[in-house]
This record gives C-alpha cells, structure tokens and sequence, in this order.
C-alpha cells in the first residue's frame, strides 16, 4: 500500500506564519487526516487563516527509515532559571564546553521557521540559508497504534519524533529546543546518547522567544549528506502506546543506578577489569607489558601447566568442549566421575560432589541443609559466597568475632536451635590467617552442630602434602562439610564438597545450585583432574610455594611492613580506600601486579594490598616487592 506524505500550512496576512503540520498516512487514512489539518488551519488561537496549503506526496515504502523512539526522561523544575542550568549540564555531558553560547543562540532564532545548523567546534551556523534554517520534515509517528485526537496539536508527541530524526542525522551529535508557543514552556536536549530529556520549564509562559538548534560535529561525511536528511529522508518513529508516553519515565529507571555508580566513583570504590594478554603466570603481560603477578590464587601456577595444558587438550578431543546439560541430565561424564573420586581420596572422605564453582558450592550446600528455624553460626570474616549461601537458606545467622572461639561459644549458648551449622573459612581470603580448626569442632561436636569449612585457598597450599587444613593441624575427626575450590591453587575452575555419602546425596537431590546449572565443560574438569594429580603425586610446586611463604616473610620483617602470614596471603593493611589505590598503581608502574583491597570485600576503612604469592615467584622478585611496598606505603 502506498504511503502518503500529509502537510498543511496555514498563514494570514498580519501574522505570517499560523501553524503547520504533517504526517505520513495510507490512502485510507488520507481524507480524516486531511479533514483534521484542514480544522487545525483554521481553526488556530494565533488567528485566523487567510491561506491554507495542503500538499500530498506519494512515498515509495522503501524509501522509509524506520526508528525507534529516543527513550524520555523528565527532568522536573521549579523555574525557568533551574531549567536552563539543567539544559546545560546535559551539553556538557554531550562534550559541549560552550553550553552557554550555545543557550544564548537559542534566544536569538525566534523568528526562524526552521532550525539552526550549528558546527560545535567553530560555534559557527553552516545553513546554507540563515534567514530559513534547517527544517527537518518528512517523518510521524507510527500513529496507527494509539488512539490520538486528530483535530489537536500534540506537542509533545512531535517533539519526540522529530528529536528522534534529527538524533539520528549524520553527523548531528544532539539538539536542543525551546518552543516558541508562548503557552507552551516545556523544552528539552535530545541526543542518542541522553536520550529525549524533557525540561519541564525552559522559559517564562507568555514568551514568544523559542528557536532550535541541530549540534553538528564535524566528520567524514560532509555537511549535505546532514541536511539531505533532515530535509529529504522519511522516517517513521514508533513509539510505545500513549500511556507510557505521557508518564514520559522510561529514563528515569536507570537514575539510581548511575547515582549509585558516581558514588562508587566519588569514594575510590570505582571497580573496573584489567586486561591480561598472557596465560595466568608468575609473570603475566598486560599493557603489552610484563608484570610479577602478585595478585593470583593461581597459588602452584598450574593455570599454565604444560603437562596439563597437554592432557586437557587430548580430553577435549575425547569428550568435546561443552557437557549438553546439568549433571542429573546429560552433563556427568567419566572424567566428572574421576575427578570426584580423586577429590575424596584428596580430601580422605566418603565421597565428593563438584559444582560449577566455590561460589555456588557454597550457596547449594548451606541454603539446601538449612532453612528458617535453623540457626548458621558464621565468622565475620567469612568469604561472601557463604554470606549469601545463609541469606538464601532463611536460616537464623549469627555472626561471632573473627575466629574467636570464646565469642563463638557464648552465641552458640545465647541462640540454641535443633538444627545448626558452623561455618568458617579455613584460610581468610583478604587475611590469610587460619581458623582455629580443633576448637570449633570441639564446639561443634559438644553443642550437636554441623561443622563446615570453606578451604579455598589451603586446598594446595597447607599440610605436608598440601592436603589442607585437616593435614596442617593433623586432624582426626574432620568437618562434616569441607568445601573447597578447583579455581585457585588447582588452576582450573569449579567449586567441590567433601563428606559422607550421606551428605553428598542429599546435595545431588537438594542442592539448586548443583541442580539447575549445564555442568562444567569435560575441558575443565580435565584441567582438575591433571591438576588434582600433580599436585597428589609430587610435592616440588608445594615446597617451592611455602619456601616462597617463609622467604617472603622474612623480607617483610627486614623491611619493617607489619605483615605475616602462614598461608599465600599476606594483607598489607592500610585503611583508607585511596591511598591503597595510589599505592597499588605506583607498584603496577613498577612492573608489580598487586591488588588493592577495598570495601565491601573487606570492611571499610581497612582497605589494604593483598599480595598472593605463587610457586614459581623468584627470591629477587619477592624482595624487591616487599623493598617497594615498604618504599609506597611509608609508615601507614
Ligand atoms: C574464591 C572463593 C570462593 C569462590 O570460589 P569460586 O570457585 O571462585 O567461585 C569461595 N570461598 C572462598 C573463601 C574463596 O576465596
């Protein structure tokens, strides 16, 4: 069916110009919107028309560009003055330093019928004709699907629709518009990037000042290619149904979230990634540079194994890349089943569930055993994942003083329950030291608790044979739940339990986390498995890492920084947010890749560097470090 392009303009030999309008209809459509136009012209408060132009155009159904409508927000204000302040800090979010000369203008075009060409770089107008301006036509809403009244001028509904055409003009970097209908006041900037703000009061009622200018930037494309658009391309905007229009709210949404955002900004508590160019090593490239990776939990450098990286291949062969579904479904396959049989002579238990990763581990385990009425003894300290794992189960959580056992005593006597669990991480992820192993089972096993531990980062790491941290205290009775992770000194990914038969049943019925997730791809657990092995059957990476522990010990005393640690972990604290920042990027600048920890990963006010130390690390590597750090931080 063909198109039809509708314009009307209406004038009288005292005012000139009364109103114009157009829109894009089929034939059907064509006599009503006629009729409608026609009542417009003539009907129009600024007077009575002595001349009525009507033209119709056939468009080629081709020829139409069809646009989205810019999402609105409205920006609410008291008075004119606030408003225009408004305009301009949306101009400078656009990159347009002269917000004020660009407002000045806006005044100055009052009389013009059409807009203003402005180039933002030279503040020069580039119309081929300034006494006419610009006139962007050809181009309605997708009216069709709302109810409108035809005989009445929507103004707003307009505005939006040619804000949308010009916003996507070439080269036209955003607009701005004050109407010139003295009842009308309501004004906005328009941009692809802000979308259509609406300013509720951009000038007084009454005025008859209004004008708009189309912001251009300069580009490959020259300045006709902008104008044949405005001037010549049709574009049919669609917009939402009315409703949702006049509330006018779709930007308003994302307000909080970019308040929330320039918090995190204003307080140093802004994160962002960095890019590694390199396998996860002692030493990594980034910034087509190399650094001394101090920052991993790639503790035994087995991210980058050759033999690993060899056997990994060779399974990738064997079972492909992806797994097809969850581990109940398609998703088990014989290296799963290996892996978790290694895990539970590892770990000396019944047996062993992998799950996806630490993370879920812990949020399946603790939200699956436990729920309202039960009571989660947790250390403050505790890694998040088991934070949000007590959220999700609904339980009753208590937490006690970090590893404080005659804290955790007096709880466990001041919150009786029928059903209760303890839960502590093994190794403190942003402090490194250990819990205090045989006390809390010996709490466990007086008051009838579960016990759990979270061994992260001492699977690998501590006891003679890198067992973890029933081997480092020698432990005969172990925790009912040892949970643990594949992502840190094993190099790979995922997260795994250790228990009874028993336990490890209930969790493949129970855990949601373990249920409703595609299991790890065979390629993974390959990775786990050859990791798993090595690190089972030949101790040099351990002892080279806890030789690398005591070492770097030692060179922290001998620089006087006040930190120690029995684990990979050694936190540098020094409390405020931005000085770890400063220090931990003049440390980057010096080749040595160190994390600066802050809130809401630890508490705030104790934001510190986390300095993970691996197998592979050179002594002169880790002296330098701890001679830098000490050189950075100074006295904190
Ligand atoms: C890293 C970590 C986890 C989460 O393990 P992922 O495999 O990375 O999801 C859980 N607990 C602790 C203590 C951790 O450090």
């Amino acid at each position: 069916m063909n198109l039809f392009s509708l314009k009307m303009r209406a004038s009288n030999r005292n005012v000139g110009h009364l109103s114009g309008a157009e829109k894009l209809v089929n034939e059907s459509q064509l006599p009503t919107y006629t009729n409608a136009l026609l009542h417009r012209a003539l009907h129009h408060s600024k007077g009575e028309a002595d001349e009525v132009t009507i033209k119709v155009e056939t468009i080629q159904p081709g020829d139409i560009q069809h646009l989205d409508a810019l999402p609105v927000t409205t920006v609410e204000v008291a008075h004119h003055q606030e408003g225009i302040e408004e305009a301009k800090k949306l101009l400078f979010d656009l990159g347009l330093k002269q917000a004020d000369e660009i407002i000045e203008m806006l005044g100055s075009c009052s009389s013009m019928r059409g807009a203003i060409l402005l180039d933002v770089d030279t503040m020069k107008r580039i119309e081929p004709n300034q006494e006419r301006g610009i006139r962007a036509t050809y181009m309605d809403a997708n009216h069709d699907c709302f109810q409108e009244d035809l005989k009445k001028k929507n103004h707003f509904q307009e505005a939006l629709v040619l804000a949308t055409k010009v916003a996507h003009a070439p080269n036209i970097i955003g607009e701005i518009c004050i109407s010139d209908d003295p009842e009308y006041v309501t004004g906005y900037v328009a941009a692809k990037e802000i979308g259509y703000v609406r300013i509720t009061k951009l000038k007084e009622k009454g005025s008859h000042c209004g004008g708009r200018i189309f912001l251009y930037r300069q580009s490959d494309s020259s300045v006709s290619a902008t104008i044949t658009y405005l001037e010549k391309q049709t574009a049919v905007v669609h917009i939402g149904d009315e409703s949702r229009l006049n509330k006018a709210k779709q930007g308003d949404k994302w307000k909080k979230v970019k308040k929330d955002l320039d918090f995190l900004q204003k307080n140093h508590l802004y994160r962002s990634l960095k890019e590694i160019q390199s396998a996860q090593d002692a030493r990594v490239k980034m910034n087509d540079r190399e650094y001394v990776m101090l920052a991993s939990n790639s503790y035994l450098n087995l991210c980058n194994h050759s033999d690993i990286k060899r056997y990994v291949l060779q399974m990738g062969e064997a079972y492909g890349v992806g797994s097809g579904g969850s581990r109940l479904t398609t998703g088990t396959t014989s290296l799963h089943r290996l892996l978790e049989e290694a895990l539970a002579e590892f770990k000396e238990t019944e047996e062993a569930l992998v799950f996806n990763t630490g993370y879920m581990a812990n949020i399946g385990v603790i939200s699956s055993l436990f729920s309202e009425g039960d009571v989660i003894f947790s250390d403050e300290l505790n890694h998040a994942s088991i934070i949000d794992g007590c959220r999700l189960s609904k339980a009753k959580t208590v937490v006690y003083k970090h590893n404080d056992m005659k804290d955790l005593e007096e709880k466990i006597l001041a919150h009786p329950c029928e059903n209760g669990l303890i839960v502590s991480d093994a190794v403190f992820s942003m402090d490194g030291d250990i819990v205090n192993l045989p006390e809390l089972m010996r709490l466990a096993n007086q008051y009838g608790l579960f016990s759990m531990v979270d061994e992260a980062h001492s699977t690998g790491v501590l006891g003679e044979r890198g067992r973890g941290i029933c081997e480092h205290f020698q432990l005969k009775q172990k925790p009912d739940i040892i949970m643990g992770t594949l992502s840190k000194a094993l190099g790979s990914e995922g997260g795994f339990v250790c228990g009874n038969k028993l336990l490890i049943e209930y969790l493949k019925n129970k855990a949601r986390s373990f249920i409703f997730s595609t299991s790890l791809s065979p390629i993974t657990i390959a990775s786990s498995l050859a990791a798993l092995r090595i690190v089972m059957n030949d101790y040099t990476l351990l002892k080279k890492l806890q030789d690398n522990i005591a070492y770097f010990n030692k060179c922290l005393q001998q620089n006087k920084v006040p930190a120690h640690s029995h684990s990979a972990i050694f936190p540098i604290i020094v409390g405020d947010e931005q000085v770890a920042m400063n220090v931990s990027a003049k440390l980057l600048q010096k080749g040595y890749f160190i994390s600066a920890i802050r809130y809401p990963t630890v508490a705030k006010g104790s934001a510190r560097l986390r300095v993970s130390l691996m197998a592979n690390h050179s002594k002169e590597e880790l002296s330098e470090a701890a001679r830098l750090i000490k050189k950075y931080i100074g006295n904190v």
